[in-house]
């Protein structure tokens, strides 16, 4: 049994849900489908989740908003009618409209409502869709699914217990077209994903049916290298591994939702990556082993956005508990650290910026500088962090010596270098400016003079 995702641009109008027709006609085992919202038709085009939250916040505002339902009901429309449907329309125009009449008072409540009935009501057409091709089809309400997630509006995570009821969904006899992004909370509120969540619900029900592989179609034929807008013909990787894949989207690669390995990876499916508009590619298969040889470095990741915090201390190595004052400071100011590579008489925060605004800089600053009694402390902002990544690397030796050398060439100072244990990544911070330039050089070196 295979299940089979489909994302934004490949459900975005009728043309887009033939190709998705003919896909799913092509192989009996894909029974179970999982659908986004409409995404974009074109580069300007808006996505309806986007539309859906224009919605929402003009409801919350208490501003006029029959503008949004119109454009967000036409979307559907416009779908519906060149396919020929005519059973889903009425009940999604409906939909549509009642949602301003919802009952719920809490904000993040009633931005998941709104933002959920994309996927929601785009899986009810495409299951009217299917059963006109003589595919029979059924929508699967993701609470009729079992699909029970933590209570954390926009952020939610799937609740363990869920896995054992997804398991009956086997017994369905027509294909299920359930709509991902959302799930149900024990007090049975919809509760959203973070944006592009319609990947986890498809991992999550891969793993809940035990499905033999997780397809997820997209637009690309495949994972690239590195960022193939910034690298002309870009080497296409045909296998990865779970680790590989989770360390590419934590740096920046948005193929797949950094979040949806983790129930494939639990559950042992394969995952492949394939696209829409040309299937017969072979897309980017991720697992826990490679069949292939293991290269050393399978793709280059880059993220801007960050901030360093360097802090130095003559000693610091003989000070116990340096480390816990460190944390607890950051733990007390509610704020997340990605990194924190350290030395003998120094250590350096880095973090995302976004969490940080004048005020909790300042007091973060204050703390760090009075609580530990520093030496040195230098913030930098605009930092970007390069990973290089590839499990072969842990048998390779040599390979941050060739890193250090192909940015030095380009004359790209660094910031930090950092390598787990685990030896799958190497980070590397930089200056934002010099970005592209270090996915280039690094590219250049690990992919063009082999
Ligand atoms: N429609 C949602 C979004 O745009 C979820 C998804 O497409 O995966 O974020």
């Amino acid at each position: 049994m295979k299940v089979t995702k489909f994302g934004g641009s490949s459900v975005a109008d009728a043309t887009q849900l033939r190709k998705v027709l003919a896909i799913i006609q092509a192989d009996s085992e894909r029974r179970f489908i999982i659908v986004s919202a409409p995404g974009k038709r074109n580069k300007n085009d808006i996505k309806v989740t986007d539309l859906l939250i224009d919605y929402a916040n003009a409801f919350l505002e208490k501003r006029d908003t029959r503008s949004f339902e119109l454009a967000i009901i036409a979307r559907f429309n416009e779908i519906s009618e060149a396919l020929n449907l005519s059973k889903a329309l009425p009940e999604i125009a409906v939909y549509i409209t009642n949602l301003k009449q919802t009952t719920l008072t809490s904000t993040p409540r009633i931005m998941d409502l709104f933002k959920s009935s994309g996927e929601n009501c785009h899986a009810m057409l495409i299951a009217e869709f299917l059963t006109s091709q003589g595919t029979p089809a059924v929508y699967v309400n993701p609470k009729d699914a079992g699909l029970i997630v933590e209570d954390i509006p926009g952020d939610a995570i799937i609740k363990k217990e869920s896995y054992q009821a997804i398991y009956n969904l086997r017994k369905l006899t027509k294909v299920a077209v359930i709509p991902g992004f959302f799930g149900y909370t024990d007090e049975g509120n919809i509760c959203t994903f973070s944006r592009g969540g319609s990947d986890v619900t498809g991992a999550i029900i891969s793993a809940g049916i035990k499905a033999d592989i997780y397809e997820n179609f997209t637009d690309v034929d495949a994972i690239y290298s590195a960022n193939p807008g910034l690298i002309p013909n870009c080497h296409a990787i045909k296998e990865l591994t779970f680790s590989e894949m989770r360390e590419l989207s934590y740096s920046g690669f948005t193929v797949l939702h950094d979040e949806a390995l983790m129930p494939a990876y639990q559950g042992n499916i394969p995952v492949v990556i394939k696209n829409t508009n040309n299937p017969d590619a072979p897309g980017t298969r991720i697992s826990f082993k490679r069949s292939t040889k293991e290269e050393s470095v399978v793709g280059i990741a880059g993220d801007s956005g960050f901030t360093s915090i360097y802090l130095s201390k003559y000693l610091m190595n003989r000070q116990i508990g340096f480390g816990y004052s460190v944390l607890k400071i950051l733990k007390e100011l509610n704020l997340q650290f990605e990194h924190i590579p350290s030395g003998i008489d120094d250590m350096t925060i880095i973090m995302r910026k976004n969490q940080l605004n004048e005020a909790i800089e300042e007091q973060l600053i204050t703390r760090l500088r009075t609580e530990l009694d520093l030496d040195e402390l230098v913030v930098k902002h605009d930092i970007s962090m390069i990973a290089l990544v590839g499990e072969g690397m842990r048998n390779n030796i040599g390979v941050a010596s060739r890193a250090t050398s192909a940015l030095s060439r380009n004359n790209i100072n660094l910031e930090m270098i950092s390598q787990g244990s685990s030896e799958v990544s190497i980070l590397f911070a930089i200056s934002d400016a010099k970005e592209k330039d270090a996915i280039k050089a690094l590219y250049y070196e690990f992919f063009c003079l082999a």
